[in-house]
């Protein structure tokens, strides 16, 4: 396995697949560490996970660096990365314990109420795009709830992967409670098909889901599948026009366009359009590309040359189409994964601007006559992750983003994101099962009826 600077093409370590043998000694080790686990209080597995926050603050600088230099992300976006993955760990530290206390439910019985307990050793398969974020959003709750983690991490990243296997030991994770395999994605099927293995999430595209899914469903085994997005940014009349385009840029811009919840169409009604492209073209053109590892820039190199390629051949596709370029769309010269920020508009139905998840920073701007318009471009999509709706009638934002808008995470004059406190997950093609919350906590449990006559 390799790691590359995507930022200058060079080899920065080369790290041998585990064998075998090797993989089958960890998968016993994290079934049988499980075993110990659940039966720790859930208060110790709870401290565990907070000192796992700690060691990450400890270490701020140097994971935020490995991961500027294994997949791009602009430094000061990395850093910001490791302290949202410590305020995870806080956060079920905290409330882990409240989430998973028995509930009381008054029946016919002398006694009756639902208890949480865990699953067992749960695979995690993850991408490389937040390269700790998706790994702790997974493991804190689910380590707190009594499961053991067995992490297989993007080929791209695994100094990353064993990084983060380092943040458990150094807080002091019994063997087998947090576990990392440097395996390709070929071996991910025969892993959720053992016996010790006994759920799986994957966070990546709709391919991974879909492969995952098979394969849990072949051995009937729990799956949450955090995949893609095309999430659509709605303009209506009336939106604070300056407020909307700070939104909309930031929100495309963020890890460099690399996001599952970043905006990816921008469906503007008529009446703003030409503003609205006007001021969306001046910010995205205003960004700073450059190296990630200085703290002024804005947008670094994409995670690998093959992914910049395929963004730009989407791109092009697009244009062909019928699309409008207005701004960017040229691959520059290097040895680097760059891609300039990139405007197209008048993005017709069929291409991959409108109907293909462009990860990336490309903007992609649908004109709709009116607000009916507008919901029915922003839905017709087979991603349901994020969306978002620009409205200075709070009222008219409230209802769209209620019971308009198919997605499982709905903003109303602001850009979608994650937060430890709000469940995060999708419908349609963008998956199944929440992450973060009580919800969250709550998807590798056995949600148990206990009736005492
Ligand atoms: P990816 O290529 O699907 O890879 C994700 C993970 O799945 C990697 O560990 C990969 O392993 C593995 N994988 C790939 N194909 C597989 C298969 N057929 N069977 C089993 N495992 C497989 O995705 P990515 O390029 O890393 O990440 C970008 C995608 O993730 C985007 O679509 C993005 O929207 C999505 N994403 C979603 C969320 C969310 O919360 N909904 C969050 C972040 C990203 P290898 O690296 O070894 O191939």
């Amino acid at each position: 396995m390799e790691s590359v600077n995507p930022a200058t093409g060079q080899q920065l370590a080369v790290y041998g697949e585990l064998s075998a043998a090797e993989v089958d000694r960890r998968v016993d080790l994290a079934a049988s560490g499980f075993e110990a686990w659940r039966r720790t209080p859930v208060s110790e597995r709870a401290a565990l996970v907070g000192r796992a926050g700690d060691v990450l603050r400890e270490g701020r600088e140097e994971f935020a660096r490995l991961m500027t230099l294994e997949m791009g992300k602009p430094l000061t976006e990395a850093l910001a990365e490791v302290d949202k993955c410590a305020w995870v760990c806080d956060y079920y530290a905290a409330n882990g314990a409240e989430f998973l206390a028995d509930v009381r439910v008054e029946t016919d019985a002398a006694e009756s109420f639902v208890a949480f307990e865990p699953l067992g050793a749960v695979l995690a398969v993850m991408p490389w795009n937040f390269p700790f974020w998706q790994v702790f959003r997974f493991a804190a709750p689910a380590l707190v709830a009594g499961n053991s983690g067995v992490l297989k991490h993007a080929s791209n990243v695994p100094g990353c992967a064993l990084a983060i296997e380092q943040v458990f030991q150094r807080a002091g994770a019994p063997e087998g409670v947090f576990t990392t395999l440097l395996i390709g994605s070929g071996r991910v099927a025969s892993l959720i098909a053992d016996d010790r293995i006994a759920a799986v999430t994957v966070t990546g595209s709709t391919g991974a889901g879909r492969s995952v899914a098979a394969a849990a469903g072949a051995a009937l085994k729990k799956s949450v599948l955090e995949l893609g997005g095309s999430d659509p940014y709605v303009i209506l009349e009336d939106a604070d026009l300056e407020a909307a385009v700070d939104a909309c840029v930031t929100a495309r811009l963020i890890n460099s366009g690399q996001s599952c919840i970043a905006a990816k169409r921008f469906v503007v009604v008529e009446a703003v359009r030409s503003t609205f492209e006007q001021r969306l073209k001046e910010r995205m053109a205003a960004a700073r590309v450059g190296d990630p590892m200085d703290v002024n820039t804005d947008v670094g190199p994409l995670a690998r040359r093959e992914l910049r390629d395929e963004l730009h051949s989407q791109v092009a596709t697009s244009i062909a189409a019928g699309a409008r370029l207005l701004l960017g769309g040229v691959v520059p010269e290097g040895p680097g994964a760059y891609y300039p920020p990139t405007v197209l508009t008048d993005v017709p139905p069929g291409c991959p601007a409108y109907g293909e998840e462009l990860f990336g920073p490309v903007a992609a701007i649908i004109p709709v006559r009116d607000e009916a318009e507008a919901l029915f471009v922003a839905n017709d999509t087979s991603f349901g992750l994020g969306a978002a709706v620009f409205t200075s009638d709070t009222e008219r934002g409230r209802r769209i983003a209620r019971s308009e808008l198919h997605a499982g995470c709905c903003f109303v004059n602001t850009f979608v994101r994650s937060d430890p406190r709000l469940p995060f997950g999708g419908v349609k093609a963008s998956g199944f099962g929440r992450e973060l919350s009580v919800f969250g906590i709550r998807e590798f449990v056995n949600i148990k009826t206990i009736y005492v006559a």
